[in-house]
């Protein structure tokens, strides 16, 4: 097997083993790396169809982690889906309205991000062991919510690490306030702070860039790292959802041998669709990609013009996951569809922290025909939650529903009745409020009745997630000024 190294797209960094690039997360060029080739499956369809959800995992993760052996890889997986996930199928798929959900919100947190962030920390470690590393890596999270919960719920208690998460104390919902501040793990710290959320972030970027305080952790066998979405740690192991959804399209016999199905994702950082165009590029017969996006539709429009320009109002919307106006790993995309010319992708990318706006070329176009982007506004998004009820019973979160009508549209106007695949990246019992909302039940201040009354009309129990919380010890109370993070870093890391 061919070994894999990996590169910046900005160029300046070439030739890191995975586990070298896991460990750096973001290149010092401000690139993101990417993997020097996209290996192909090794194995038949038919012959990966009968292995478990793990099983396929490590079978992946090996095509692109060439530098760690089957045993490390084995254990890292099996740690990652474990009975954190309430189903041994991990990622099940459920067919609703002629589509086929994959559910990634079975974890610890009820979202997606729980299927790369259980699996992040144990790549972490084994890259540190690996090359030599003997001291404690620290992460550090500033979180608009859900990021920081599932961060926290991945690093818990793993050995060789700390995580430290800050939040806006008044910018987050009373629900991921909870979940966060009754965090159990030992080597866990939640803090509020006095500010906002790009406050919290900045305040971190700082934090990272601080040599002195660098320095001074150094000593006491401390390093910093960020679990944040561009770690290719964390774009890897979302490949392996697509293929076990159509895997399982296949072993249910919905589907014929080689049969090829589009795949529809609620878009926001572009990580997960990233992700589906990987897995198309490994040999999984994947047809169209439907890039969906809210209110905040600057991916529509790059797809639609070529144009990206983050200059614009930003809205606050029911599905705030995909609230973004840069969708960092859309860098990757750009630096393929410049044929791998990191000069010409690090000069679009300084246009886009410069003017915030950049236009690809006609060639480059070209390169995005196995894309399809729409998006659905407030009004789609609920009208959608009511439709996919009505029609078969089964309810969707809000990003579930903003791909689900994306999709809806898509079939309508070029008449494409491939079965298709729809990412749904967060269990309705995380967004109760705009849910029962949109199928125009009264809705409350109790989060935890709300939770009751969605569970009787949908026939779904409420994830233990939520029910859990009810009662749960507060562990973590503190707040601080912005200009006192650095001080909680310190207390943090005697
Ligand atoms: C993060 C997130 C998204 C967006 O995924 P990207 O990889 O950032 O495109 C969509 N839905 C939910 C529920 C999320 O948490």
């Amino acid at each position: 097997m061919s070994e894999i190294t990996y590169q910046s797209t900005r160029g300046q960094e070439k030739g890191l083993t995975a586990s070298q690039a896991i460990l750096k997360g973001l290149a010092g060029d401000g690139g993101l790396f990417v993997p020097d080739h996209i290996p192909t499956l090794d194995k038949t369809l038919d012959e990966l169809k009968n292995l478990s959800y793990q099983e396929l995992a490590v079978t992946i993760l090996k095509l692109f982690f060439t530098d760690y052996t089957d045993e490390e890889l084995t254990e890292c997986v099996n740690k990652a889906y474990d009975e954190k996930f309430d189903t041994p199928e991990i990622a099940p798929l459920a067919e609703a309205d002629d589509r086929y959900f994959l559910e990634l919100f079975h974890g610890k947190t009820i979202a997606f991000k729980d299927m790369a962030l259980s699996i992040l920390p144990h790549l972490m470690t084994t890259a540190a062991k690996k090359n030599g590393v003997t001291d404690t890596i620290v992460i550090l999270t500033a979180t608009s919510g859900d990021t920081g919960k599932a961060a926290l719920a991945g690093f818990a208690d793993v050995p060789g690490t700390k995580i430290m998460v800050f939040y806006p104390k008044d910018g987050v919902s009373p629900i991921q306030k909870l979940q966060m501040v009754t965090e159990k793990g030992r080597n866990t710290s939640v803090v509020g702070i006095e500010g906002n959320f790009d406050e919290a972030q900045t305040g971190v970027k700082k934090i990272f860039g601080d040599k002195k305080l660098n320095e001074e952790l150094k000593e006491k066998g401390y390093r910093f790292s960020s679990a944040n979405s561009i770690n290719i740690g964390r774009l890897v192991p979302q490949i392996v959802y697509y293929a076990w959804g159509y895997l399982t399209l296949s072993k249910n016999g919905v589907i014929a041998k080689d049969e090829t199905v589009n795949v529809c994702v609620p878009t926001g950082n572009f990580g997960n669709i990233l992700a589906a165009f990987y897995a198309k590029q490994l040999g999984i017969p994947i047809a169209k990609l439907i890039c969906a996006s809210n209110r905040n539709k600057v991916l529509y429009d790059f797809f639609d013009s070529g144009t990206y320009d983050r200059n614009r109002e930003f809205y606050l919307t029911s599905s705030p996951s995909m609230d973004i106006l840069i969708s960092s790993n859309l860098e990757r995309l750009i630096y393929r569809i410049t044929g791998e010319m990191a000069e010409a992708t690090a000069k679009l990318m300084a246009s886009l922290s410069g003017s915030g706006s950049y236009t690809i070329t006609e060639e480059m176009k070209a390169g995005l025909s196995d894309f399809y982007g729409d998006f659905a506004d407030e009004n789609a998004t609920a009208e959608e939650i009511r439709e996919v009820f009505e029609k078969s019973g089964y309810v969707v979160d809000p990003h579930t529903a903003v791909a689900s009508k994306v999709y809806r549209r898509y079939r309508d106007r070029t008449g494409d009745t491939k079965k298709t695949i729809i990412a749904a990246t967060a269990s309705p019992f995380k967004f109760t409020g705009s849910v029962l909302k949109a199928l125009g039940k009264e809705t409350g201040e109790d989060d935890f009745k709300m939770a009751a009354d969605l569970s009787a009309l949908s026939n779904v129990s409420v994830p233990k997630a939520v029910s859990e919380l009810e009662g749960a010890e507060i562990r973590h109370k503190e707040i601080c000024a912005i200009s006192e993070m650095p001080d909680k870093v310190r207390e943090f890391c005697r």
